[in-house]
């Protein structure tokens, strides 16, 4: 019994080990968003139900804005969904910098942070495989319905690969030759 118990507080431990490992730290989505020259606030939470980012701007004093990004990234989803989140909320940085942002029809806005996001992601490393990784598991989740504010995901992939696949390398698993 005893050595039961010790070896389910191995796997226990091993488990918690192997979930922090994964999860993106703030200070991790920080670096990666002044990579992609963000300079505002970068928060990450790791215990959200389910994927989603959040771009915001908070007026911290009258006439002085600080953009503030969101990602949410449940236990156990890979870091690289998390940093396709983080770029896309950037594009909608990019937009909001220069000026554009409420000009634009919500489809329209979404869809072109994707292209904007999927670039940034594809320069930092996220490979195609990963972005297919999240899509199906959007599919999965949520399945092919019409959303006002960001259109099918089966359109946005479509659109966003046409404008953006270039930039993304499929992951070399052996060396070439
Ligand atoms: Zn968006």
């Amino acid at each position: 019994m005893k050595l039961l118990i010790r070896a389910l507080a191995f796997v226990m431990l091993l488990l918690a080990t192997a979930c922090n490992s994964e999860a993106l730290t703030s200070e991790e989505a920080a670096d990666i968003a002044r990579w992609a020259g963000f300079t505002g606030m970068v928060s990450v939470d790791q215990d959200a139900d389910s994927p989603n980012g959040l771009f915001v701007v908070a007026y911290i004093a009258p006439g002085i804005p600080l953009p503030i990004v969101h990602v949410a990234q449940p236990a156990g989803m890979p870091d690289a969904w998390a940093i396709i989140i983080l770029m896309h909320e950037l594009g909608h940085y990019v937009q909001w910098r220069d000026g554009y942002f409420s000009e634009m029809e919500s489809v329209d806005r979404e869809w072109q942070a994707d292209v904007w996001g999927m670039r940034a992601a594809c320069a930092y490393g996220v490979t195609l495989e990963d972005f297919h990784g999240l899509w199906a598991w959007m599919l999965q989740a949520y399945g092919d319905r019409e959303s006002p504010s960001h259109g099918k995901i089966s359109e946005r992939m479509r659109h966003t690969l046409a404008h953006a696949g270039d930039a993304c390398r499929p992951r070399v698993e052996t060396p070439l030759r």
